[in-house]
């Protein structure tokens, strides 16, 4: 059977969580393999609109087993708190395992991101400062604390006393902040052992078994190729992988069970946070995309933070699309650029006159402008009908909307506008990568899939 790995092209929001969901359903398992709660998957759903930080996109489907594999940043609050609006919001308790490898996020962690953005001021990451940079840092510094640490005291004592020796001098002389007294940390980790206690076990001995079955498994990355901390846009980038290559360390099986990548892109890019992003519009024309694009326009789901938005880049995707690996292509949010008479596509980048087509590192990636192409859009083509999904509470009436064509109710690739059919197949061309599907809308039916 094949393990497939849901996975961003570009800056990440691509629409991930939705593709998730939507896979999930073929699916007997869901695996988290990188990050925490820095980033959300919007899932609109027959339960509601959710934001999910750290649980699985899968689970919203009874039957299938949602997995927070090794690589996953767990934060035990955020996690009970996650779960608990999903009862409180009528979803049936999903069936959740956390691997014992994992590691916790701590109250540390999360004070040392905060502490080192205010230091960093005007030349700050722009970090969702729920602790990631730490935490990984602690990592791979052999400083982190594992989910089998909780629950046993003596070990999870030493452990904690080794991490913050060096943390406190920082606190002290460098950030002018209370120290960290190991002790007083471990109420809070016993109430967090308690509440993770019946979700751990051995993940890496579940999904072999998983496989030796013959059971369907979906790996759900987090944010997108360009933020790899290797291959992306460096220091912008976040602190895990969020590459398909790096699912199967991070979730726990072997690298040949990877059959088949999905790689997931917006229609036009978008990115929350610094760092370079050539095609970025700026005053009428961002906010007008902004304002439109995604289920209530391009807002951080886990920040609210605007979204930097601007035109489809094909040097970015197909860079991203390779560094994935990707076998097949999603393109999301088809709908939103029904406004546009014409379509900029960036096509290729330029540094000192010389034409580029392939993404360069971050010290050359500063010097690069965008070349357009101009598309056709399909404003004008004829009307199908008008979604019955409401507009937010706070977005302005548009009374140039009328008339225009609505593909959220299409099901079918051909019975697309022209000028919409033959966007997606330019950026099937572009990136190279054959679209397996066009998400025409945010909601998990608001899917074309193509044969
Ligand atoms: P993820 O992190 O990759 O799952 O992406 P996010 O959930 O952060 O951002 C994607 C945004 O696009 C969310 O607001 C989704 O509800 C929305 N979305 C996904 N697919 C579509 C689509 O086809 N059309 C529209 N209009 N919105 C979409």
């Amino acid at each position: 059977m094949p393990v497939t790995a849901v996975v961003g092209a570009n800056w990440g929001d691509e629409g991930k969580g939705k593709m998730t969901d939507a896979l999930a359903a073929e699916s007997d398992l869901v695996v988290r393999f990188q990050g925490g709660r820095n980033a959300g998957h919007t899932i609109i759903n027959e339960y509601g609109k959710f934001s999910l930080h750290l649980l699985p996109s899968g689970v919203f489907h009874p039957g299938v087993t949602n997995v927070l594999g090794p690589g996953v940043a767990v934060d035990p609050a955020a996690l009970r708190s996650e779960l608990d609006q999903l009862e409180a919001r009528g979803v049936p308790p999903p069936e959740l395992r956390l691997s014992d490898r994992a590691q916790v996020v701590m109250p540390y962690h999360v004070l040392l991101d905060e502490c080192e953005e205010e230091r960093l001021a005007r030349d700050q990451f722009g970090s969702t400062r729920v602790g990631m940079a730490p935490f990984y840092a602690d990592k791979y510094a052999k400083l982190g604390i594992q989910v089998a640490d909780l629950f046993d005291e003596g070990r999870l004592r030493q452990r904690l006393g080794r991490s913050l020796a060096a943390k406190n001098c920082l606190f002290r002389h460098l950030y002018g902040r209370p120290l960290t007294d190991p002790d007083e940390l471990l109420a809070p980790l016993r109430h967090a052992a308690q509440l993770l206690g019946p979700l751990v076990c051995d993940t890496g001995a579940l999904l072999a078994e998983a496989l030796d079955r013959g059971q369907r498994v979906l790996l759900e990355g987090q944010l997108g190729a360009l933020r790899d901390p290797d291959h992306g846009i460096y220091p912008f980038s976040t602190s895990s992988h969020p590459l398909a290559g790096f699912a199967s360390v991070g979730a726990g099986i072997p690298a040949r069970a990877l059959t088949d990548v999905v790689a997931v892109t917006k229609a036009y890019s978008s990115c929350v946070g610094a760092g370079p992003f050539l095609t970025e519009l700026a005053g009428e024309a961002a906010d007008e995309l902004r304002c439109r694009g995604g289920d209530a326009g391009e807002y951080g789901a886990t920040t609210g933070r605007p979204r930097r938005v601007g035109w489809f880049d094909a040097v970015a995707t197909r860079y991203g699309c390779g560094l994935q690996g990707a076998s097949r292509l999603v393109v999301t949010n088809l709908d939103v650029l029904g406004y546009l008479d014409r379509i900029p596509v960036c096509v290729s980048y330029e540094i000192d006159g010389q034409r580029l087509d392939r993404f360069p590192a971050p010290a050359r990636l500063e010097r690069a402008t965008p070349v357009y192409e101009t598309l056709p859009g399909w404003r004008d083509a004829p009307d199908l009908g008008k979604p019955d999904r409401g507009k937010p509470d706070s977005a302005e009436p548009d009374p140039d909307d009328s008339g225009r064509p609505d593909l959220s109710q299409v099901r079918d690739f051909a019975a697309l506008p022209t000028a919409a059919r033959d966007y997606v197949l330019a950026l099937e061309k572009m990136a190279g990568v054959p679209v397996c599907a066009v998400s025409v809308g945010p909601r998990r039916e608001e899917i074309i899939w193509r044969n």
